[in-house]
């Protein structure tokens, strides 16, 4: 990849916005798309026909790699507008990081950067209307990357099509949740494909989520693959907890290192809490709950920010965390998190990335 190589990017205006038909109080998450769609072509060795068009459907071989082999990654993202009316996407530069590195594990082609982070650009300029100004409201940015290539043998696919979709989101004021330590089924093993945001992985929770949903937990509370001992994530979120007073949360290749995760370490660690990545067991939680020092537990990720939790099974026994209201350090950082994203106060992180 030539990194100097200048990509046009080719606009094709909708000629029939559906923003007029949109109930902006009334958001379901994922099912109003914006106006416009960008998208890329990657072909003999090369991204080409960078465009932003209509949102719409796309035709496809029924051989189509992706289908059948699952060379198929994605990021979530959100935009915010201030009460001037200015458009901002919270930390992008981090996702289209992650992006390159889940595609290099699954030998799919990295994204360069005037694609990812221009053509966002360029896209939520055209569709800065469709970025609901009501606080608590954002737009939901969806890239994605898949292989095109029509053919059944087993290799990398030799063609791909990036992809953003958009689309306005409601206020998500999460209940806290439950959760189930999962000690025979695996997400994500050492040497796997954990670290990566890529389909599969969603595919392969749905059913030990529904167990769990069976026996009335909201989510699953993932532990290591080889002794079940550790804990790795909730559902499709980071987990963060308070032990003493300090702000842990586990580590390694085996869990997807999330931007919200991130952003709420660096701020805790900016507020002068001790801050802690290491292997958490489910014994450590389990007798820190029991012991009341476990003061918070909550799951993070774009969606919903924070997520706190508020009951946990192991082994057929409930451990209760203590009420939410009580809980400190969450209900600071998601404030805080608020006033950021909205441009209510300084931005000293440079987190927020002004679309142009
Ligand atoms: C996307 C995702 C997260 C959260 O990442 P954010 O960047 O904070 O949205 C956590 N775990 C899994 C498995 C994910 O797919």
């Amino acid at each position: 990849m030539n990194a100097t190589e200048n990509y046009s990017i080719r606009v094709e205006p909708t000629q029939n916005s559906r923003l007029s038909q949109v109930d902006f109080d009334n958001l379901k998450f994922g099912k109003i798309l914006s106006d416009h769609m960008l998208v890329a072509d990657y072909d003999d060795g090369e991204w080409k026909d960078v465009s932003i068009v209509p949102y719409g459907d796309i035709s496809f071989s029924p051989s189509m790699s992706a289908l059948h082999y699952g060379q198929a990654i994605f990021e979530g993202i959100k935009a915010y507008k201030f009460a001037d009316g200015t458009v901002s996407i919270f930390r992008p530069d981090r996702n289209w990081e992650r992006f390159n590195k889940s595609a290099a594990r699954l030998q799919m082609p990295e994204v360069p950067e005037e694609i990812f982070m221009d053509g966002l650009n360029k896209l939520l300029d055209i569709d800065r209307n469709w970025v609901p100004a009501k606080e608590g409201s954002s737009l939901y940015i969806r890239p994605f990357m898949f292989g095109t290539e029509a053919a059944l043998g087993v290799h990398p696919s030799k063609s791909y099509k990036f992809i953003i979709i958009t689309g306005p989101v409601g206020a998500y004021y999460s209940k806290p949740i439950s959760l189930k330590v999962e000690t025979y089924y695996t997400r994500a093993a050492e040497g796997g494909v954990g670290f990566s945001k890529n389909a599969g992985n969603y595919a392969l929770s749905l059913y030990p989520t529904q167990l769990a949903n069976d026996e009335g937990y909201d989510q699953i509370m993932w532990t290591d693959a080889s002794e079940h001992k550790y804990i790795e994530e909730a559902g499709t979120a980071n987990l963060i907890f308070r032990i003493g007073d300090t702000i842990i949360t586990p580590h390694g290749d085996t869990i997807l290192h999330g931007v919200t995760r991130r952003t709420i370490m660096e701020l805790a660690e900016k507020w002068g809490y001790k801050t802690e990545q290491r292997k958490v067991s489910v014994q450590e939680l389990i007798d820190g709950i029991k012991a009341g020092t476990v003061t918070e537990a909550f799951a993070a990720g774009t969606a919903a920010t924070i997520t706190d939790i508020s009951r946990i099974g192991f082994e057929g026994q409930d451990y209760n965390l203590p009420p939410v209201e009580g809980r400190e350090f969450s209900n600071k950082v998601l404030h805080y998190l608020n006033e950021l994203r909205y441009g209510k106060v300084a931005d000293p992180f440079g987190w927020n990335y002004l679309v142009k």
